[in-house]
């Protein structure tokens, strides 16, 4: 039985073939990474692949390391396999990565969501035998409403604030989030003013010529007065701090696909909760596994058991990998217990834990059919 062209190892998912990882946790020689969120690119590997719109940020956060990039499309050869990038949609500069090698074709998706947010290279569906998947909201009651909506009722809020004489605390994770509500912002209410982690990372993607509304970084010499007259853009963890409490009095947003679970809002101690998520609903993760067409699916992060069962009833054939992925920025679960909410009873079908089997790591995956 021939061995598949990919494989789940302790340091990440592994080509022999090709001898390069995909998004390992543990340094490599070669690593071809997915996007640049902290627990897909790791610092210390030898020699890094990725889409060219990462490479600022890359640069910004694993400091001087050897980077090749690619343009979607373009195809890079490694000991004869091919490997090429197609959009993820997840944030500026993802990728999915296909991996070819006569005739195997497998896709690694990272993180992705299907949803056009009118900043990341929109989501590409692309034809494999082998998808690997995450299902970080792979629950039924994970059902985004349109980009347009949430944002509609954003701008509402910050206008209602400003009446009160609030001013308006938005977060995101500095990575994609931030950029989404940015450039998402009516900025004829008024200025946008950031924490430093969102600007650096701003200016990281302005120096790789992604064009962005104009934003002010927060200083100790930024008038408080005119912040007033704004909002301010903050990562999840400036919440609670000192250098948060001294803007006094004002509403703190909170934006996450976790927000649609009860009881999210409060323990994030945000004033209101907006629905918005980087990654794809229950919708958009069904429809991007049936748009490749392939054989198998693996699922490696997120509801994992359950979102496996449900694959394996309706037809595919899903397998449980366990890999590092998820713990991603700030959007990390508050806990993955299924979500007591309405449609929670037709989870229990196939919700039961019972019976789970996860390929551990380094287990071989058995012969391509
Ligand atoms: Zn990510
Ligand atoms: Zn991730």
């Amino acid at each position: 039985m021939a061995k598949p062209l990919l494989e789940f190892t302790d340091r990440g998912i592994y080509c022999e073939q090709g001898r390069f990882y995909i998004d390992p946790w543990k340094p490599v020689d070669d690593a071809v990474i997915t996007h640049a969120h902290a627990d897909h690119a790791y610092v210390g590997h030898k020699r890094y692949l990725a889409h060219h719109l990462s490479k600022e940020v890359l640069y910004y956060r694993l400091g001087e390391i050897s980077l090749q990039t690619v343009e979607y499309g373009e195809t890079v050869m490694k000991n004869g396999v091919e490997i090429c990038l197609f959009p993820a949609g997840h944030v500026i500069g993802s990728a999915q990565i296909r991996i070819s090698y006569k005739g195997e074709v497998w896709v690694v998706s990272g993180d992705y969501k299907t949803q056009d947010d009118g900043i990341s290279t929109p989501f590409e569906p692309v034809a494999c035998q082998h998808f690997i998947s995450e299902c970080t909201f792979g629950m039924p009651v994970y059902q985004w409403k349109e980009q347009a909506q949430i944002f509609s009722e954003i701008n509402n809020w910050w206008c209602s604030n400003q009446q009160q004489g609030l001013l308006t605390v938005i977060s995101g994770y500095s990575l994609g989030k931030a950029q989404r509500i940015l450039q998402n912002l009516d900025l004829n209410i008024g200025p946008v003013f950031t924490h430093g982690v969102i600007e650096n990372t701003n200016e990281a993607l302005r120096r790789n010529g992604v064009i962005l509304n104009p934003t002010t970084r927060i200083t100790a010499d930024t008038p408080k007065d005119e912040i007033r007259k704004g909002i301010i853009l903050a990562p999840p963890s400036a919440i609670g701090t000192p250098w948060i409490r001294k803007f006094a009095p004002f509403s703190f947003g909170y934006c996450s696909g976790w927000m649609a679970l009860r009881g999210a809002k409060r323990r994030r101690a945000a004033d209101r909760g907006f629905i918005l998520s980087d990654h794809a609903d229950w919708d958009g993760l069904v429809s991007a596994i049936d748009a490749t067409g392939c054989e198998k699916v693996y699922l490696t992060h997120g509801y994992t058991a359950s979102f496996t069962r449900y694959l394996n009833e309706i037809g595919f054939d899903a397998r449980e990998v366990h890999t590092l992925y998820g713990e991603e920025e700030e959007e990390t679960s508050p806990n993955l217990t299924p979500p007591n909410l309405p449609g929670g009873e037709a989870l229990k079908e196939y919700g039961n834990d019972s019976d789970r089997q996860v390929l551990p790591l380094g287990e071989d995956l058995g012969g391509v059919k």
